[in-house]
Formats: structure tokens, C-alpha cells, sequence
């Protein structure tokens, strides 16, 4: 075999897919990625799975990410390579990836909040190449990875780097559900299911899922909604009064990003109720709080920062979170451009979550 002693060896492909500006993504080839600092991991892809994220991103409405990025932020893999300062984690490790890199050292670390990491935050698949390709690097391995005990599959495991810690902790925290509560969430995609899976964690009296996609209410019903609402009818906000006792409920949490869906919730909330906002937004909304100023409301919005993630693995170990069951539709991974099309005519062809097995 030749060597080129001139020049450092020719970098091994991989195929990733690659953003290449609004409407346009390609699974396309790219050097294969390499430790770059010594606290740095290089996984293998075995699952990854599509975002609602990943759509604002593909419709051109998360700016910050540059033409020529490879996309994804949820994935499992198998550990292929560590730096030097890696402890926690060792080659042939299964892991499950975070969306959330955190440096575990600065003042936002340290506060609880990595989203906010001063070198890290949502990095993948946003700033730096993601989990949409055969390998990936990931900064801050011990920070960014879990390692999975073998009987937790692929499937359940992807659900772990973003939509189940998304749910609880924006959702069901910051929404302060509790024993008896009344919940509303409006929006029952990925991660409204989520939270409602996680919401369940603490016995809320009722949790109502209000939805345009009748087959994802059915898919929130049999997952364990009490009640569901298409919000095609034009009395939603009523009918939630209706089954509230005329009080309106103690927790809304909005799992869509829009001004209308934002609206809905305050409409919903009960005196003293907390509304949450979950849903990733492109446009302004309407605080009402010429009607609010007086309702003890609280509102809270948060980045998912995967504090939550090892103690949701345990749940999800012990069948307590039937994660799996949020997936819908299954991919190859070369067949990813596909899979983009399916999730984002998501009604049409009754998907709640993609997953891409790495063949
Ligand atoms: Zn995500
Ligand atoms: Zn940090």
C-alpha cells in the first residue's frame, strides 16, 4: 500500500446529511470526523432520529445554522474513539447521545442550566456537525454521553437525547404538575407526547391533549391522555372549561411554537395555573396581560438542558417510560431525505417519530 509521507493521510469518508440552505438537504459524503480536543468522543451511528427542530432548521428558520452543516441532534451509537481526559466513557461503550454539550465547569454548568454552556449549549447538528450521519463527534464526551445497560434498545434510547428530557423538564417541571393536577398540552407531536408520558410520573388528576392531527390524539389517548381535543373545533378553550369545572386548568404547557397555540393555552389556564412554553418559536407572540396581570399566572420558558436524562434512562430501564412507543416510522439511515419528507407531512402519512437504523 502507498503512503504519502508529504501530507497527513487522506481523511476516510463517511456519508452524513448535509443542510445545503432552506428546502434543501442531501445525504451526501464528508470526511469522517476526528478527535479535535482531548475530552472529545467519536461515535459510530447506530439509530438517530429527525427533530421537529430539524424542520424550523430545514424551512431556513434557525439562522445560526450554516450552509454545509450536517444535521441531528438525537442518536445512539457505539463509542469508536476518546481523547485523552475522557474518563467516564470508553471505546465500545453504547451510548446515547445528548442534544445538550456542557463543559460541566462554567457558571451556567455549574448553575444547572449546560443549555447555556459558555463553550457548548445546542450544538449539534446547529453549530457543529450532528448525529444525521454515520459518525459523530461529540466535545465533552463525559458530559455529552450516557452509557446504555443492554437491555435498553435503540429504539426507546434515541427518545433520551431530546424529546423525553425536553418534555419533563420545560414541560413537566417547569409546569410544576403535581399530584392531581389538571394539565392541558397543546400540541401532541414528539414532544408533547413526551411530556405527556413524563407527566404521568407524578399522577395528575386529568391531561388533555389538544391537537389538529386526529391520529397523533389517538396515539396521545392510548399513551395515557384522559381526554383529547381536536383544535379544528372552534370551542376548545370552552370545552376545557367544561371538563375543569368551569376553572380552567392548573397546568398549560404549549409543545408547538406558535402565536395561536401560544394564545390557546393562556385561554386554558386556571387562577394560579402555570403555563409552559415547550414549543420552539419563529414569530412574535401575544402576552394577554391586560387580562392576565391579575390571575397569579406563572410563565415559564427553558432550553432543555438534559439534567434529567441518566434519571429518565433508569425509568425508561424499568419499562416505568414506554419511550418506544412515540416511534412511529422506521428508516434506513441512508434513507433519511425520505424520512424528512414523511415526518414533515406528518399527518398525511400518521407519523408521531421517525427512527434511522444505521444499516
Ligand atoms: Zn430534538
Ligand atoms: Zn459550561
Amino acid at each position: 500500500m502507498l503512503e504519502n509521507h508529504n501530507h497527513s493521510a487522506p481523511l476516510t469518508p463517511m456519508h452524513a446529511l448535509v443542510y445545503e440552505g432552506p428546502h434543501r438537504i442531501a445525504w451526501t459524503t464528508r470526511p469522517r470526523p476526528q478527535l479535535r480536543a482531548p475530552t472529545d468522543a467519536v461515535v459510530r451511528i447506530t439509530a438517530a432520529s429527525i427533530c421537529g427542530t430539524d424542520l424550523h432548521i430545514l424551512r431556513g428558520e434557525v439562522p445560526g445554522v450554516a450552509v454545509g452543516r450536517v444535521l441531528g441532534h438525537e442518536g445512539v451509537g457505539v463509542v469508536e474513539e476518546i481523547g485523552a481526559q475522557v474518563t467516564g466513557i470508553r471505546v465500545g461503550d453504547r451510548v446515547v447521545i445528548s442534544v445538550i454539550t456542557a463543559c460541566g465547569r462554567c457558571s451556567f454548568c455549574r448553575q444547572g442550566m449546560p443549555s447555556h454552556c459558555r463553550d457548548g449549549g445546542w450544538q449539534l447538528g446547529n453549530t457543529l456537525d450532528g448525529t444525521q450521519a454515520e459518525f459523530v463527534r461529540v466535545p465533552f464526551a463525559d458530559n455529552g454521553l450516557h452509557v446504555l445497560p443492554a437491555d435498553v434498545t435503540d429504539l426507546s434510547a434515541v427518545l433520551l437525547s431530546c424529546a423525553l428530557p425536553t418534555g419533563y423538564e420545560c414541560g413537566v417541571r417547569c409546569g410544576h404538575v403535581q399530584p392531581g393536577s389538571t394539565v392541558a398540552i397543546v400540541g401532541a407531536g414528539p414532544v408533547g407526547l413526551a411530556t405527556l408520558l413524563t407527566a404521568q410520573l407524578f399522577s395528575p388528576a386529568d391531561v388533555i391533549l389538544i391537537d389538529l392531527d386526529d391520529n397523533r390524539l389517538e396515539a396521545a389517548r392510548l399513551l395515557g391522555a384522559t381526554q383529547i381535543l381536536n383544535s379544528s373545533a372552534n370551542n376548545v378553550a370552552e370545552q376545557v372549561r367544561a371538563l375543569t369545572g368551569g376553572a380552567g386548568v392548573d397546568v398549560a404547557i404549549e409543545a408547538v411554537g406558535l402565536p395561536a397555540t401560544f394564545a390557546l393555552c393562556q385561554d386554558l389556564l386556571a387562577a394560579g395555573g402555570h403555563l409552559a412554553n415547550v414549543g420552539v418559536h419563529s414569530a412574535a407572540v401575544s402576552l394577554q396581560l391586560e387580562r392576565l396581570w391579575s390571575a397569579n399566572m406563572t410563565l415559564t420558558t427553558r432550553l432543555v438542558d438534559g439534567t434529567s436524562t441518566a434519571m429518565l434512562l433508569a425509568l425508561v430501564q424499568r419499562r416505568r417510560l414506554r419511550a418506544d412507543a412515540l416511534i412511529s416510522h422506521h428508516f434506513a439511515l441512508p434513507e433519511i431525505v425520505v424520512a424528512y419528507e414523511t415526518f414533515a407531512a406528518a399527518a398525511r402519512h400518521r407519523v408521531t417519530k421517525v427512527l434511522l437504523h444505521a444499516p
